[in-house]
Formats: structure tokens, sequence, C-alpha cells
């Protein structure tokens, strides 16, 4: 968008929408906003908004720090959920209609003076601007997360590209003469804002870092590929597969590139939680280790990838449905069926998320992907620091063989990642070419 000097595109309408029984859709609504009081995960949505994950992913080692080097930070409590409400948070607002209300108000004046009407950093943008860049100043984070909203810029690539950079200073292959001056070692709260203002405007060295991780590295040269964190192009969101080994899959196998809402996290599944409860009519059954990644965990990733990208093509948040919210699965397909009158089931939602799966796989395929392109970087093979435990590593291996059983889950070929033509006639999709 920023190469077509397009912001955004806003769409307003103005009619009524109409469905087909109009009462059980109500009592649905009304039913949801009741279950959300008795929701944990809704609660602290509520409460905290994402920060909530900046602690327990610090405590569990795995909270993205200076460019997925370290996965604990110490500054870490200075830029969690609590002290984001004990400072900075003036309220919390919603999208429209929803009662979970997980956006944070912030507020700052001084140095780093933030407009509450921008919203709080997720916890995406705390990681990617805070911990990724060793940065602990909360305010310095919730003002480049203004500037990346005001220049429409996401801050998760542009975190990872101002990592980037500070790595390749820290290790001699930038200087502040091919900065403009700016210090970008890691840490430095000015250098990362002073970046964000310069990647915006495709100024001096900003120029270099706005086309993404890739191309930078690609034009520093120096070796500096290595440090340039990316999968297909799409710079690595704020989540470390060491510790969540099913998202090895979400990574390497997203149709966009490293996504992090391609599928539910491992975190959620480790325990008899009310998630896993949440996500048992979708076939997600079993507790298992976050750091597993077998045959079970890759039943779990297919079920749990078919339920979020349903949620895709339904419009649901990810933050107000199961596994993590109050509205249900089975209520969800109750709703679709109200909605549009359709004799629908839960059954019929998981193939239509697996229906999108294909259809983005073929869209791929077509345009020159293909499985060459489901790699992890090579950082994500070593291990996160000296003395890590064995379980929160990845083996070529591993990813090798999770890849081969993902296909074949998948009815793709094990080898070739293409869908087989008998996968393709039972999801309706013979017609397409690859
Ligand atoms: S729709 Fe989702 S993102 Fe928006 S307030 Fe509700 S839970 Fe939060």
């Amino acid at each position: 968008m920023g190469s077509k000097n397009l912001r955004a595109v806003a769409v307003r309408g103005t009619g009524k929408l109409e469905f087909a029984e109009p009462d059980r859709i109500r009592a649905i609504g009304k039913e949801v906003a009741e279950l959300i009081p008795e929701s944990p995960m809704a609660r602290n949505f509520k409460q905290y908004g994402t920060p909530v994950f900046v602690m327990p992913l610090n405590d569990s080692g795995i909270l993205p720090t200076r460019n997925f080097l370290s996965g604990q930070f110490e500054g870490a409590q200075k830029i969690s959920a609590e002290a984001m409400n004990s400072t900075i948070l003036q309220g919390n607002k919603g999208c429209y209609s929803c009662a979970v209300h997980c956006k944070r108000v912030v507020k700052v004046e001084g140095k780093y003076a933030t407009d509450p009407q921008f919203g709080g950093p997720e916890y995406e943008t705390l990681a990617s601007l805070g911990s990724l860049c060793g940065i602990d100043n909360l305010e310095a984070i919730a003002h480049g997360n203004e500037l990346c909203n005001r220049y429409g810029l996401d801050t998760i690539s542009t975190g990872v590209c101002i990592a980037f950079a500070m790595e390749c200073t820290e290790r001699g292959i930038l200087t502040q003469k091919d900065t403009d001056g700016v210090d970008l070692r890691f840490g430095n709260a000015d250098g990362m804002i002073q970046m964000i203002h310069k990647i915006a405007r495709r100024e001096g060295f900003g120029e270099i870092l706005a086309d993404g991780v890739r191309e930078a590295a690609r034009r520093i040269g120096k070796e500096s590929e290595q440090y340039g964190l990316h999968i297909k192009g799409q710079e690595l969101p704020m989540h470390d597969p060491r510790g969540k080994k099913g998202l090895v899959l979400s990574y390497a196998t997203s149709p966009t590139g490293a996504d992090h809402i391609e599928a539910p996290h491992d975190t959620s599944f480790m325990a008899e939680t009310p998630m896993l409860y949440a996500a048992n009519p979708a076939g997600v059954l079993e507790p298992l280790p976050a750091t597993e990644l077998g045959a079970r965990k890759i039943r779990l990733f297919v079920h749990a990838q078919q339920i979020w990208n349903s949620f895709n093509s339904l419009g649901i948040c990810n933050f107000a449905a199961a596994p993590y919210s109050a509205f249900t699965l089975p209520l969800i397909a109750e709703a679709l069926k109200a909605a549009t009158g359709w004799n629908t089931s839960l059954y019929e939602i998981m193939e239509l998320g697996e229906r999108t799966i294909t259809m983005a796989r073929m869209f791929n395929l077509r345009e020159g992907f293909s499985a060459r392109d489901d790699e992890l970087p090579e950082r994500l093979f070593l291990p996160l620091e000296e003395g890590t435990p064995r379980e929160k590593r990845i083996s070529k291996e591993d990813f090798a063989e999770a890849l081969r059983l993902y296909y074949g889950a998948m009815g793709w070929d094990p080898e070739t990642g293409v869908p087989t033509q008998g996968r393709l006639a039972f999801l309706g999709l013979e017609w397409i070419q690859a």
C-alpha cells in the first residue's frame, strides 16, 4: 500500500443487514454477552488487552528479545500489561458492538506525547518496538505505536526492520555513518523513533528499510541476510516457535508468510484448560506440550488452523470467539444458520476453513511458490541462548518431518506440498488450476 501512496481503504455501508432469523440472532448475541464475564480470557482481554501476554511469554523464555537472540527480556516488567495499567492507561474500548473491549487507550505527555485516539500498543507492538529492539521505555513504545498508526506502517514489520538494523550495528556491519548518524544500538528508544519517521518518509537509511527486511538485507549485503528474519518476505511476528512448536507450521506454510494468526497457539492447549474444552467440538481433544512436534501436534494444528481460517471468511474476531473467548463454536454454527437460513453445521464450517487454506495454497502455487518456500530462518534452528533446554530447540529433521506429515494430513503431496486432485475434488475445488 505504501508504494501506491495508499494509507487505507475505508468502506461505510448505509444499508441494513437482513437476517433469516432476526430473533434468533438477537438471542445468540445476548447469550454471548452473558458468556463474556464467565470467560477467563475474555475477562483478561477486557482488563489487560493483548499486553497480558508479555509476562507469561517472558517467564516461559520465549519473549522475542534483541532480534530473536534471546527469549527473556530484563525490561519485560516495564513494558507489561500491569505496567501499562498503572501508568499510561486511560481506559479501554472495543470494536463496534463487541463487549470484550480489548483495545487499550493510553495517554502520554512530554517527550513521547501520545494521543489517546490512536490507541495503546498491543502485545505485538510492545514486543516488536520493545523487547525485540531491547527497549524498555513504555512511553516511547506508545509513541512509536502512534507514529506507525499515523503513517500506516505495520508495527511488527517496522520493529523487525529496526531490530535487524540494530543487530547489524552491534555486529559492525552498519556504522552510524550508514544510518544517517542515528545510533541504532539495541535499547536506544530515540533511535527507534527516528527510524520510524525515516522509514515512513523513505528518507536516507529509512529508504533501505522501507521495503522490508529481506530487501534491506539484500541491499546491505555483508552476510546480513542471516539477521533479517522473515518467511516469504514477511517479517517474523512476536512469538517464538522454539517454545510453541505448532507455530513452525503456521509460519512456514501460511500463504502470506510468517503469520501468528494462522492457528491458535500451542500454549492454549497444554493442559485441561477452558481453551482446550472450547476447542473440543472441533476435534482438539487432548492436552499436548507446547514443545511437542509429532503426529499428535500435527492433528491438533490442522483442526486449530481450520477454526481460525474459517473465522477469516465468517468475519469473526479471534479474541471474541472460541477457543480464546466467549463465542463458542456450536453457537457460531447456530449464528451462521440464523443469519443465512442455511441448514449448516460446525462440520461445514471446519471444511470452509480447509477450503480457504487449500485455495490460498493453489493461488501461491500458480504464482510460482513451492514447498521450497515453506521454510524457517536459520536463526530459529539455533538455541535461544546458551543453556536452552533441548525441548526448546527445533531440529531440521523434526521440521522436515512435521511438514511432510502436515502436507499429508491436508491431502497434499507429502513431498511437493501440492494439493492432490482427490482432495481438491472433495473440497469442490477441482476447477482450480495451479
Ligand atoms: S472485536 Fe476483537 S479486537 Fe475488537 S474489541 Fe472485540 S475482542 Fe477486541
